[in-house]
């Protein structure tokens, strides 16, 4: 996404491609603040600036600090939370539209239990014959939940007997990741669809 519209935006003004970034990265740190973590955003963050750096010494003759400063500013920027934050290399216009960062969104934790959820219960048998999208044997099932404690670790949750449950590789197989126990997990489906959107995501951006 990010990098596609960098490359289609390289000889557009600098407020064009800001106006184009900021709604892309707002709604994906909105959406994304409930499961990733600030690591996560910064990284994100520092990709993005080491393209826009690439794509501002494109289009100077010589790169140098001085040409640099014309696109990347000093600011302090005020945050949701009321925090202040200053920026030594914003992306930046000469009129003060400047490119919206990942990690002034604040994390937010979701810690609600749902009242009417019966967590796992330590039942392996039960638990582990229960199958989501992805055919999988009990046993390899018992075992993570196990290891994860009856909970989802993408969202924390117990896992409930109304909840469908997956197996998902923590590095996705076209990431390169192995199908062996320390590079599995259970979440539930929702959290599995949120993750794989992540996932990829996450190699658009990189
Ligand atoms: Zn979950």
């Amino acid at each position: 996404a990010i990098k596609g519209v960098i490359k289609q935006y390289k000889t557009a003004p600098q407020s064009a491609l800001i106006s184009r970034l900021n709604p892309i990265i707002r709604g994906w740190s909105n959406y994304y603040s409930a499961v990733v973590s600030k690591e996560t955003f910064i990284k994100l963050d520092n990709a993005i600036w080491q393209m826009l750096r690439a794509w501002t010494v494109s289009r100077c003759e010589k790169a140098s600090h001085e040409k640099l400063r014309n696109y990347f500013r000093h600011e302090t920027i005020k945050l949701s939370n009321g925090k202040e934050r200053h920026e030594n290399w914003l992306f930046q216009t000469k009129d003060g539209l400047h490119l919206f960062k990942h990690n002034w969104t604040p994390i937010v934790r979701h810690t609600l239990i749902r009242p009417d959820a019966t967590p796992y219960d330590g039942n392996w048998t039960y638990w582990a014959s229960r199958k989501g999208r992805a055919i999988d044997t009990p046993n390899r099932v018992a075992k993570l939940l196990k290891k994860q404690k009856g909970r989802c670790t993408w969202c924390g949750q117990f896992f409930t007997p109304s909840d469908l449950i997956e197996v998902d590789h923590i590095v996705p197989r076209s990431h390169g990741g192995k199908d062996e126990y320390k590079n599995l997990q259970l979440l539930h489906r929702h959290c599995h669809d949120d993750k794989t959107a992540l996932d990829e995501e996450m190699m658009l951006y990189s």
